[in-house]
């Protein structure tokens, strides 16, 4: 799927797994990401499915959660968000500790898989087992305290916004798939507006020791996406994913909020998972941020790639020329070995 190279530099560009072959400068791997190829056609096809799917889902389980609220007394405003907050938490343990995590522990000597990932060196669990379980761990716990926050920060918004739940609920005005894409969509570019900025401003030296949590991890993997302090977790993940459906208000549907809960829980872990897939749907977004752009941020903190949703906002303020260099080199990840001396 790689497009035809131009140069000797450009040709003895490595893959970057096979997902998004990222070209040595934004507009190319814009250019690329949309070559036909069987991979652009799985894709849509993933794409496609998906929104029908969660529409179909809709329309079978919604009725089924009113009628349930209703023959027990429940105001089904007043338990939306309390059900969207425990939710979040199965949906990221699913894709992070699962399908991104621990299932990746066995598919390690899977072939298949293997030839997806961004960076070919060891695992951080066979280089270093002892820090990589005490990591595991304490990520663990602070996730499961992050998920616990969210209980008072959704009363928060009951305070401020004077109802429970803005979105529509009845049964009549359930969205369809294209209602769900495009507004899925917007919630990506709303969201990813305010994290670049924030992230940003978490690596300035006042913030930068909260931040650092979430480099902990510098070899990508599915179950560090959730691992930041809790403050770095508000203004990076839960308070930008809000936004969004705080604006469209009771132009969209309670349902969509739960779909977008999915679907923005899976972006960013596929993002960290050390994996880039040729069939992830998101890869049809643009400036679609990759695996390997946000590697580059986990190794190398202070060079840039502030994105983790969309790569525009690097490209507008110039914070991805150390990335696009980097690529021009071949990606020189420091070793494993190296990079364990420099931790010591
Ligand atoms: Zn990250
Ligand atoms: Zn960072």
């Amino acid at each position: 799927m790689c497009c035809a190279a131009t140069s000797t530099t450009e040709s003895a560009l490595p893959p970057s797994g096979s997902g998004i072959n990222i070209q040595p400068t934004f507009w190319k791997t814009e250019k690329h990401r949309y070559e036909p190829s069987f991979w652009l056609i799985a894709r849509v096809a993933v794409l496609y499915s998906f929104f029908q799917i969660v529409e179909k889902l809709g329309v079978f389980v919604w009725p089924k959660i009113l009628e349930y609220t209703v023959t027990h007394g429940f105001d089904v405003r007043s338990i939306a968000l309390p059900t969207l907050a425990t939710m979040g938490i199965g949906v990221f343990f699913l894709y992070s500790f699962g399908f991104y995590g621990f299932i990746y522990v066995f598919l390690d000597k899977t072939p298949f898989f293997q030839r997806y990932r961004v960076h070919k060196g060891d695992w951080p669990w066979k280089v270093d087992p002892k820090r990589w379980n005490a990591l595991l761990w304490t990520t663990t716990i602070q996730v499961v305290f992050n998920f616990a926050l969210y209980i008072p920060q959704m009363l928060m918004i009951k305070f401020v916004l004077g109802t429970p739940c803005p979105w529509r609920v009845d049964v009549e005005t359930l969205p369809s798939a294209g209602e769900m894409f495009w507004q899925t969509v917007f919630f990506l570019f709303m969201e990813d507006l305010i994290v670049y900025h924030t992230h940003k401003v978490m690596h300035s030296k006042r913030f930068y020791w909260m931040h650092k949590r979430h480099h902990s991890f510098k070899h990508c993997f599915g179950v560090c996406t959730a691992y930041s302090h809790p403050f770095d977790d508000l203004v990076e993940s839960a308070g930008p994913a809000i936004v969004g459906p705080l604006i469209l208000w009771d132009r969209m549907h309670v349902w969509t909020l739960f779909v977008w809960l999915v679907v923005g829980i899976n972006c960013t872990t596929e993002t960290h998972s050390g994996y880039e897939l040729p069939w992830s749907m998101y890869q049809l977004i643009p400036f679609m941020c990759t695996t390997d752009f946000h590697e580059f941020h986990h190794r190398f903190p202070t060079k840039g790639n502030y994105s983790s949703t969309l790569m525009f906002w690097d490209e507008v303020h110039g914070t991805n020329k150390e990335y696009y260099a980097w690529v021009q080199a071949g990606r020189p990840f420091p070793s494993d070995k190296e990079e364990k001396t420099k931790d010591e």
